[in-house]
């Protein structure tokens, strides 16, 4: 990623809030969408939104806004959505099944091709349609399938163990749904998706809500 991309992380984050409504306005048949709309449906400042917007290099029109299509093309070339990525899972759990068979990401290019696991009980068998391999075949899968995306599932004690085998077997980019922070080499992105550290800020807004009622 560009040093660019990197300090604009606060507004990728939000692109696919804007993806979300902007194709809304798509399926009404509408032609344009003004940022302010956006910003209204979402709470936030219109100026915040236009900025972001901004980084996909596409430019609105006054009082008439930014066109929709080119719009959503604009954010999703920007995202790499427009891109297939062939993607493998490792640990084909409960949290591994359910993102298996999490029919949004197809929308956005990401194809879980292949799912991997060390119980004998579910190699061959299949979720959601994704076949389970032994993780014996790993580095050969990967490189049939041309996959450069792992989504880790395994339990946290295991993840270290199976992200040095992912990195061997030439997966480059790791989204480690474990709680572990993981070694890898300079070449290796790695986005950590904590569920708990969002269920503690869930909680602890819940609590000052209470303090202030
Ligand atoms: P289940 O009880 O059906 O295994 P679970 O979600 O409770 O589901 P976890 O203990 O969280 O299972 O493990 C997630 C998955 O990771 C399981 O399918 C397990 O067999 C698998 N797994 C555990 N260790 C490894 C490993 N070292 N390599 C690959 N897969 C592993």
């Amino acid at each position: 990623m560009s040093k660019q991309k990197i300090s604009a992380i606060p507004s990728i984050r939000r692109l696919p809030s804007y993806l979300h409504i902007i194709r809304q306005y798509r399926d009404e048949g509408q032609e344009y969408i003004s940022g302010t709309v956006i910003a209204q449906e979402l709470r936030l400042e219109p100026i915040q939104v236009r900025k972001d917007l901004a980084i996909t290099g596409i430019v609105g029109k006054p009082k008439k806004g930014y066109p929709v299509v080119a719009l959503m093309a604009a954010i999703e070339h920007f995202l790499g959505w427009d891109e297939v990525q062939q993607a493998v899972l490792i640990g084909a759990g409960n949290l591994g099944t359910a993102l298996a068979g999490y029919q949004e990401f197809q929308f956005h290019g990401l194809n879980i091709c292949a799912a991997f696991d060390q119980n004998p009980a579910k190699i061959g068998t299949n979720i959601h349609g994704v076949p389970v391999f032994s993780l014996e075949t790993l580095s050969h899968q990967v490189s049939v399938l041309g996959a450069s995306i792992a989504v880790l599932t395994v339990p946290s004690p295991y993840a270290q163990e199976v992200t040095d085998q992912l990195v061997q077997s030439g997966i480059t980019a790791i989204w480690n749904f474990t709680n572990v922070k993981l070694k890898v080499p300079d070449n290796v992105i790695v986005q950590r998706e904590d569920l708990t550290s969002g269920y503690a800020m869930l909680c602890v807004m819940m609590n000052a809500r209470k303090n202030d009622e």
